[in-house]
């Protein structure tokens, strides 16, 4: 894979988990990296250290993705002093999971708030500039295998996910002549703060490589995806678990 000392690529919620695996995998490959996370933190400290010792140039941005303003303020700040960043990587989100019978407006709001809206928050005040750099770019949503198939005691997640799949098959369309390519990655169940040990239990039987999945092997997807390599895939949805959707 080509390496791009100059380029730049922004990823929500890259303090933790799969997020600042894919901050890693992309720092690996040259690019210069812009984390975020929802406040600053010992997490978020941690992984701007793990990156700068990978030789790039790294900063960090705090804002809740669900705060419209103050994610737009944060982001057109930092790049009109820093330049517009190639790839962006929509992936901070949560789950909040209960059956639907159950399930409060708070769990149902948080959920649609920050994956979906969160969404809508951090790529839409970057559409413009990306397009007005006339080289192209990426962008990649973190969805979930939930959002294809569906999943009990996630209505919440599910919709929100399905939501997110949706946007970005559209917004490829909208982007496509600008050379800059709009691609989901559905994962299945992966090891992060997000699942817990009995989630986990019982969701093995049914997934054929009776494993969870590991933060990198999301980001090597999203590193391919960011890359050159992969300029002609637009309006795909890459799922990642080891066969649970099939
Ligand atoms: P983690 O809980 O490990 O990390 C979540 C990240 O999102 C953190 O960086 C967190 O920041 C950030 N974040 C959460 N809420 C907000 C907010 N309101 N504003 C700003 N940042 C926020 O989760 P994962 O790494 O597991 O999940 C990453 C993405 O992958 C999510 O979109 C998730 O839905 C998706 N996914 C995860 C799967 C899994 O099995 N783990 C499966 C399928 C999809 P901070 O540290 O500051 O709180």
């Amino acid at each position: 894979m080509s390496i791009h000392p100059s380029k730049s690529v922004f990823i929500s919620g890259s303090s933790r988990g799969i997020g600042r695996a894919c901050a890693l995998c992309l720092a690996g490959h040259g690019y210069d990296i812009v984390l975020h996370g929802k406040s600053p933190s010992q997490a978020l400290e941690q992984t701007i250290a793990d990156v700068k010792a990978m030789g790039v140039n790294v900063r960090a941005l705090s804002f809740d993705v669900c705060d419209r303003e103050a994610a737009r303020q944060a982001l057109l700040k930092d790049i009109e002093e820093n330049g517009m960043y190639w790839g962006i990587v929509a992936n901070a989100g949560l789950s909040r999971d209960v059956t639907f019978a159950g399930m409060e407006p708070q769990a149902w709001d948080s959920v649609l708030k920050t994956n979906l809206d969160g969404f809508y928050n951090v790529v839409q005040p970057l559409v413009m500039p990306m397009v007005h750099t006339r080289r192209g770019g990426r962008i990649v949503v973190i969805a979930s295998i939930s959002g294809v198939m569906g999943n009990r005691g996630q209505v919440n997640y599910s919709a929100a996910k399905a939501g997110l799949i949706g946007a970005a098959k559209a917004l490829a369309l909208e982007l496509a002549s600008r050379k800059i390519t709009v691609n989901a990655v559905a994962p299945g169940l992966i090891e992060t703060d997000m699942v817990d040990e009995s989630v986990t239990e019982r969701a093995l039987p049914f997934i054929p490589m009776k494993r969870v999945g590991k933060p990198e092997e999301v980001a090597a997807t999203v590193g391919f995806l960011i890359s050159d390599d992969a300029a002609y895939i637009t309006r795909s949805v890459i799922e990642i678990d080891g066969g649970l959707h099939g």
